[in-house]
């Protein structure tokens, strides 16, 4: 059935039917947390996808509604006083500024990756690894809903001077030109799918167009399927989002539909499934990652659920994250022991074919790091990891070690193992951001 989509944020989600049902405490909990945390979320999500006689335990629930333990106490409180005693807009907008600032909006040193061309600085794109350019096209940094967890919520709050948005792809297609190791270029946001036919095809045309004999795959990095199914499917514009796709398979570039889904209950309603049959008609491939989530999907079982539906359904299992260290890393946040454990557990018990998967990865600023396991070498317990990606080549696919610290969240909480004082790259990383 064809949907109009209808979107809810902190403004007016009280009309949301379902909601008569559930707790007053709940209702100002959402409202004190999404004065500091942005919150969006529509029809499909609310009507498909939330279990809402469960909703308290229910990982989209979760994934889209302010939950009380996404702020510090003491932030909760701070925001709590000023909306009980009814503080004026502007009180209650600096009070959240300041609480977004201690919440790391910048993580993974990403102003060092802007690339240059002609002397000038392309702030839509980002260059950090040789193959790949990412360019976030002005349109589309929003999203269909906002997941709670989000790194990016910077951009959505108004806040951030240094959003990364660009409106013109010339100078992306002038850079990729003159770097012959860029074979691949992820376009993604936000949200890229949230722009409308006509200005996603200016920005393919023109780069199919360019004829950039080193360019083999595009990539669109989208949280479309799980979120706005009906992109594909009944939108007014879906047939022409589909007609790009396939100019792009038709040019003889790999079209790499990067799908972001974080629990299995994303890939079993009848519209994500006609979604994906109609994209993967296109000639696209389907890839898929997601972050591992305390609340919404801290379980080997939802993993190998996930990821042998998605292959059921014709994708490819891509990338498992840990969840990054900002907003509310304390609520979502798992261990890197744990991470590790769901990985193997997960991933042990799925078909060779959906063993594509690579993880648990942190995005952090020297590369993908790589939980690769736990052992112990010569007495001494430690974290073996690797890189999947680097800033330099070089270090990708090289085992080192850290100390083992079951406490552990981040690659920051590590030491280097066996009384080093450094990490193998740390000297060349420091060097490398002095640039
Ligand atoms: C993950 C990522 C890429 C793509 O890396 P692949 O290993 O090719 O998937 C590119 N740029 C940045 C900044 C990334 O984080
Ligand atoms: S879809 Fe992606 S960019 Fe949008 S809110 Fe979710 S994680 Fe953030």
């Amino acid at each position: 059935m064809p949907m109009k989509y209808q979107i809810y944020t902190s403004r007016n989600y009280r009309q949301i039917a379902q909601f008569e049902n559930v707790r007053k405490e709940h209702l100002r909990d959402i409202d004190v947390v999404a004065s500091v945390l942005p919150f969006k979320t529509n029809n499909y999500v609310v009507e498909e996808l939330i279990d809402w006689d469960n909703y308290q335990n229910d990982p989209i629930f979760i994934l889209n509604f302010p939950q009380r333990g996404m702020l510090h106490p003491n932030h909760f409180e701070t925001m709590a006083r000023l909306i009980d005693t009814n503080a004026d807009a502007s009180t209650i907008k600096e009070a959240a500024n300041i609480i977004r600032h201690q919440l790391n909006p910048h993580p993974a040193g990403q102003s060092h990756n802007v690339p240059e061309i002609n002397g000038q600085k392309l702030t839509g794109a980002q260059h950090k690894y040789d193959e790949t350019m990412l360019f976030f096209p002005t349109q589309g940094q929003t999203c269909h809903a906002y997941c709670t967890f989000c790194f990016r919520w910077p951009q959505f709050t108004g806040m951030d001077n240094l959003k990364f948005a660009m409106k013109e792809v010339d100078d992306v297609i002038d850079y990729i030109k003159v770097h012959p190791e860029i074979t691949d270029l992820l376009i993604t946001g936000g949200d890229p799918m949230v722009m409308n036919a006509n200005i996603l095809d200016t920005y393919i045309s023109r780069v199919l167009e360019a004829k950039i004999p080193h360019l083999q795959t595009i990539r669109i990095g989208t949280k479309s399927l799980a979120f706005w199914p009906y992109r594909y499917i009944s939108d007014p514009d879906a047939e022409d989002v589909l007609k790009i796709f396939e100019k792009i398979t038709n040019a003889g570039i790999t079209l790499a539909f990067m799908a972001h889904f974080n629990h299995v209950r994303e890939l079993e309603t009848d519209a994500v499934q006609e979604a994906v049959r109609r994209i993967r008609a296109t000639g696209a491939q389907i890839r898929t990652q997601s972050p591992l989530l305390n609340h919404i999907n801290a379980s080997s079982k939802a993993w190998s659920d996930m990821w042998t539906k998605q292959v059921k359904l014709g994708m490819i299992p891509y990338y498992m994250f840990v969840a990054r260290d900002t907003g509310a890393q304390e609520y979502f946040g798992v261990s890197l022991t744990r991470a590790w454990e769901i990985f193997r557990n997960a991933y042990n018990k799925i078909s060779g074919i959906a063993r594509t998967v690579r993880g648990p990865s942190m995005s952090c600023t020297p590369g993908k790091v790589k939980i690769t396991g736990v052992t112990e070498i010569q007495g001494e317990k430690v974290f073996v990891l690797e890189f999947i990606q680097g800033r330099n080549r070089e270090w990708v696919n090289r085992p080192f070690f850290a100390k083992y610290n079951p406490k552990a969240l981040w690659i920051d909480d590590l030491e280097p193992a066996f009384g080093k004082k450094e990490f193998f790259f740390e000297e060349e990383l420091a060097a490398m951001l002095l640039d």
